[in-house]
């Protein structure tokens, strides 16, 4: 893999100021691919100079001229997806179908949909005798984890340079190259220097500087809730704007009268989609008593067609998870889940056989999970299913609200009526109405301790304007 070993900071690939890098690991054969630089604090705060500088005038370029830059930048995207899906697997592990369809295509959709929504947004309304202007907050800080690479960047980008703001971005770690895939395309777009930057480098060093620094106004941050909550403190302490997009518990509730196999079938998807890790995952079946059984029958029966194998190889549905800590993690998991008394149905700890090198692990599908259990409370952020039993629709959406998340969901009923009814109980940001389809212009975001903020569309775009009245 080619790497950029600088930092793309006010329309140039700079050297970092150190001399630090971070090996970037294949986690299907755990062979380092290339290096990038870890950027320091000084490196942040010559890349925040850089947005400010940029600032003034990005903030004035009309709306319709931001609008031909964004479709620029998308079909930038577009004209690469290749490129970009072989980087993401080649990092992060997905099979490349996935990758293409997914890391590489989604992203296009969300650039897209804020090209079209910077040209038509009303950035003043009338209010009485006021005319309220939407103006853009600023300098962005945005904070992006490995699981969905790409798209994680350009929900926070977009939206910014739609709004006007000018944005640096720290990537996760593990997987830098597809950002500086983005930062090139960036540049072939003809953004303007300084409106968008690139600092690769350590969450607790690059990240941390970012989040602190006082010149930058708004922090966008998606990854944990232990290290989002001490985002969030560092904002509040400075009062400057922060969203929050962290983890996930979410249920797939299949109701009485529901179609069981295409719930049961389309939940287990979901779950193992991207080797199980995405915030938005419903990783809880929850099942009436009368047709559990045959819903855990139809799990497993749909779990064995996820081999785990090399995601360049065609027809691999499963990769590897991300590095070695997730691995162990994953698997940490599992051990508990048996411990405590769930039952393995598909999978298990321990290696894939024939696995053992890269960070596989076994897709795994737990019955018997009772709500207190600890794979029914924490996130896993790997292949792991666990169903529960409920006997009446009120211990259905007790179990459904009973975590600390409430990022996504979906709701399974004989008809959307019923559905809809069971999903306006539900303390969650997003809910899927018997398997319908992602929306790139629906808000993302968390209820409860899942987040702060939305992303995606119109109200992905509200976060980073700011108001002022002018009063007649
Ligand atoms: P993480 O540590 O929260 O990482 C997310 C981003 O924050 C990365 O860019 C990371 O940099 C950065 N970061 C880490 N510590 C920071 C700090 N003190 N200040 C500022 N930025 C910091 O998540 P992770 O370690 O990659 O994954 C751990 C768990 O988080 C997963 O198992 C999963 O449960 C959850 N997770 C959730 C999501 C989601 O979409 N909701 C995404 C990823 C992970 P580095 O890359 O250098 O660590
Ligand atoms: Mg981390």
């Amino acid at each position: 893999m080619t790497a950029h070993n600088a930092l793309y900071i006010d329309g140039e690939w700079r050297p970092a100021q150190g001399r630090e890098t971070i090996d970037v690991v294949n986690p299907a054969d755990e062979t380092v691919i290339a290096a990038v630089p870890a950027g320091s604090a000084a490196d942040v705060d010559a890349a925040v100079r850089a947005a400010r500088a940029a600032f003034p005038a990005w903030a004035a370029t009309p709306p319709a001229r931001r609008a031909e830059l964004l479709g620029a930048l998308r079909d930038q995207l577009r004209s690469r997806t290749g490129e970009i899906a072989a980087t993401v697997t080649a990092e992060l592990g997905s099979p490349l179908t996935v990758s293409e369809r997914v890391h590489a295509g989604v992203p296009v959709a969300v650039a897209g949909s804020y090209a079209e929504l910077a040209a038509t947004h009303a950035f003043e309304e009338k209010l009485g005798n006021s005319t309220v202007l939407l103006e853009p907050v600023g300098v962005v800080g945005a904070i992006t984890p490995w699981n969905y690479p790409l798209h994680q960047v350009v929900a926070k980008v977009a939206p910014a340079l739609a709004a006007g703001c000018t944005v640096v971005l720290k990537p996760a770690e593990d997987t830098p190259l597809v950002a500086q895939l983005f930062a090139e395309c960036t540049a072939a777009a003809g953004l303007p220097a300084g409106v968008f930057n690139l600092v690769t480098g350590l969450g607790p060093v690059a990240g941390q500087a970012l989040a602190e620094h006082p010149d930058v106004d708004l922090v966008s941050f998606t990854g944990s809730t232990a290290v989002g909550s001490r985002i969030g403190a560092i904002a509040g302490a400075a009062v400057k704007r922060v969203a929050l997009e962290l983890g996930g518990k979410s249920a797939n509730v299949i109701l009485p009268g529901a179609d069981l196999a295409k719930a049961v079938n389309v939940g287990v998807a979901n779950v193992f989609a991207n080797s199980g890790q995405t915030c938005s995952a419903w990783t809880r079946m929850l099942v009436h008593a009368d047709v559990y059984e045959e819903a855990v029958e139809l799990a497993t029966r749909a779990a064995a067609k996820y081999v785990p194998g090399d995601p360049t190889a065609e027809g691999t549905r499963l990769g590897p998870v991300v590095n070695a800590v997730q691995r162990d993690r994953v698997n940490g998991y599992i051990e508990r889940g048996v411990q405590e008394g769930a039952r393995p149905v598909a999978g298990g700890p321990g290696a894939p056989e024939g696995l053992e090198k890269g960070y596989y692990v076994r897709p795994t599908v737990f019955a018997d999970v009772t709500p207190g259990m600890t794979i029914a409370q924490e996130e896993i952020f790997g292949p792991v299913l666990s169903i529960l039993r409920y006997a009446d629709q009120d211990e259905a959406v007790e179990i459904a609200n009973g975590t600390v998340y409430g990022l996504a969901g979906a709701v399974w009923a004989a008809n959307d009526e019923s559905a809809v009814a069971f999903a306006r109980r539900l303390h969650t940001g997003q809910v899927d109405i018997n398997g319908g389809r992602f929306n790139p212009l629906a808000p993302f975001g968390g209820y409860k301790r899942s987040g702060v903020g939305r992303e995606l569309g119109p109200h992905g775009l509200a976060e980073y304007l700011q108001t002022k009245s002018l009063q007649f």
